[in-house]
């Protein structure tokens, strides 16, 4: 047995699900839970396949926590003549809309043109009437934007040197990338895939038709065997790694592209993204991300994925926008509140790399599979493709031998049905008129776009009793029932899994006022029971690596 057989408190979710993954023989196991592994897993499991996950950190905590949060078609992809990988991402983007109207919204891209620039103007508008066309109409259509626009519609943007501009339509995830793949971890845990974070693979071997992947708790240190049929390298910037040590040889690899970004607090009020051309030629964007913003980001090529933000990387984003911005004094690292950094694994077919410009390297995916040893590994890609990344799995563990009884099972999207329900027991308990002042949002909308269907267990709670829809980490919009559901359902083992991924609290308040908010010791009694101090004691005492994931 696994666990220790003295336990006072009943064993956590995740306690269960290693002891499922010790004891189970799997048809397929995935390694890695970004967002790639994620609708991995979520897209067999619906299909009822039998499912196992690890992640050797937390869920979403290396790349898919990192992005710019956009779901975009590519626009940037035009200038090298890839119509082919637009029209495929425009189409995964709108998908991505249309199944998740709630948290994947499209967005006004206000786009400044510096006069002189390698492209002009009107070739820019014309490219992005050819993006929207690309896209089959689906968002609101480009605008010209002349300079009196700008300036009356966006007076932050410094109108020198600039002709003008264009505005056009992509997407961004409403929440946060993280808590985006957090959703597909949670449905594959509904339909019954065994799942634990914090169990790396330490490779894995193959015999009489099984792999056996050994694997570590890096909690307790323990160590366990998972079997299955097939096994799938999800490990993004880590997959060539993971396959060298488990001996399997393909035809791709990664190449390193780094990118940060800085959040700060809000910069305009209006709810679009400032889109500029950086000093490098790269599109730079202005982003925002509830009551603060989001900016950058910057494209560096690097060998290794473990990555940090360097001063050089501050200093260039922090340049770009003091130039592009008309703002009372320039930004510097002392409006910093957050930072995120992290790797952009890019597929090239070994022997290529670097044959083509860097910048124009492109970031499609490609899914290997090696049939003579039941092998699948997923290299680069992109959240906006993920839902094609689900389907393309199931075809090739399909291919694999495994059968998925329910291979026309739809794996995504928001509960429509239980939408109305939801809404219309929201207005009857008023349950906006509890939502906290300081909120960028109306309580219904965000129980909703969280939880789906399980928002109506957390207003079942709130009626049970109204002091659950208090908050309890001020500055932070978190009420008591959902630290609850967290507690409960969200596999959180560290702090920083709460305030970082499931939630994005560290990314929106200052990490001293984290530590000074009156309600935390609270919300990690809720979340850790007699461990919450010592909890408190590791995220602080975490020093630079805490700070980095912040
Ligand atoms: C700066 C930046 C901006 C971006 N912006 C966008 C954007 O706006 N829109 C967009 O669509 N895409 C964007 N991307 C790309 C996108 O973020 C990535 O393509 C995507 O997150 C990759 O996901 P993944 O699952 O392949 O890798 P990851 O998210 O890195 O997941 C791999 C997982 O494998 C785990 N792992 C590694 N080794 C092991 C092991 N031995 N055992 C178990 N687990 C292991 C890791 O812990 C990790 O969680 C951006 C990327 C960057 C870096």
């Amino acid at each position: 047995m696994y666990l220790s057989s003295v336990n006072e408190r009943p064993p956590t979710l995740r306690q269960t699900n290693i002891e499922r993954l010790a004891r189970g023989e799997f048809e397929v196991l995935v390694l890695g839970g970004g967002i790639n592994g994620a609708v991995a897993a979520a897209a067999l499991s619906a299909r009822g396949a039998k499912v196992a996950l690890i992640d050797r950190g937390d869920y979403a905590s290396v790349t898919s926590q990192a992005s710019s949060n956009l779901a975009w078609g590519g626009i940037k992809y035009l200038e090298s003549y890839e119509l082919g990988l637009v029209r495929k991402l425009c189409r995964a983007r709108n998908k991505l809309i249309r199944a998740y109207p709630s948290t994947v919204q499209e967005m006004r891209f206000y786009t400044a043109h510096a006069r002189g620039f390698r492209h002009g103007r009107w070739k820019l508008w014309l490219g992005a009437w050819l993006y929207w066309m690309i896209g089959s109409f689906f968002t609101r259509g480009p605008r010209l934007l002349s300079l009196e626009d700008i300036e009356r519609e966006e007076p932050i943007i410094n109108c020198e040197g600039l002709d003008g501009g264009f505005e056009y339509s992509d997407a961004y995830l409403h929440d946060n990338d993280a808590r985006f793949v957090w959703g597909f971890i949670r449905s594959a845990l509904d339909r019954g895939c065994s799942t634990a974070n914090y169990v790396e693979s330490l490779g894995a071997s193959r015999a009489g038709g099984v792999w056996t992947t050994r694997a570590r708790d890096v909690i307790s240190g323990a160590e366990l065997a998972i079997r299955s049929r097939v096994v799938i390298n999800a490990c993004g910037p880590f997959a060539d790694r993971q396959n060298s040590i488990s001996g399997v040889r393909t035809r791709h690899r990664h190449v390193f592209s780094k990118g940060i970004h800085i959040l700060v607090d809000r910069l305009t009020p209006h709810r679009r993204v400032l889109t500029f051309f950086a000093d490098d030629g790269r599109l730079f964007f202005v982003i925002p991300m509830g009551l603060k913003t989001c900016i950058g980001t910057t494209d560096t090529r690097v060998e290794q994925p473990e990555v940090e933000v360097t001063p050089e990387d501050r200093r260039f984003v922090l340049d770009n926008i003091n130039k592009r911005l008309r703002l009372p004094r320039p930004l510097g690292e002392a409006d910093i509140i957050a930072e995120r950094c992290g790797v952009r694994p890019l597929a090239v077919e070994d022997g290529s790399a670097g044959s083509r410009d860097w910048m124009q390297l492109s970031r499609k995916h490609e899914v290997e599979t090696d049939a003579a040893l039941a092998h699948v590994t997923i290299f680069g890609g992109k959240l906006t493709d993920c839902l094609n990344v689900g389907e393309e799995i199931c075809a090739e563990v399909r291919r694999l031998g495994v059968t998925l009884p329910f291979a026309d099972r739809l794996w995504y999207g928001e509960p429509a049905e239980s939408r109305e329900e939801y809404f219309h027991q929201a207005r009857l308990m008023g349950l906006d008129e509890m939502t906290s002042p300081q909120s960028s949002e109306k309580l219904s909308t965000r129980l909703w776009r969280r939880y789906g269907a399980v928002a109506l267990g957390l207003l079942e709670a709130i009626r049970r009793d109204p002091r659950m829809a208090d908050v309890i980490i001020e500055t932070s919009e978190y009420i008591r029932c959902e630290l609850d559901e967290a507690a409960r359902r969200e596999m959180i083992v560290k702090l920083d899994d709460f305030l970082r991924r499931r939630s994005k609290i560290s990314l929106v308040v200052r990490r001293e006022e984290i530590r000074r908010a009156a309600g935390l010791r609270e919300a990690c009694r809720i979340l850790f029971g007699d461990e919450a101090d010592a909890k408190i004691a590791e995220y602080f005492g975490e020093g630079r690596a805490a700070a980095k994931s912040a």
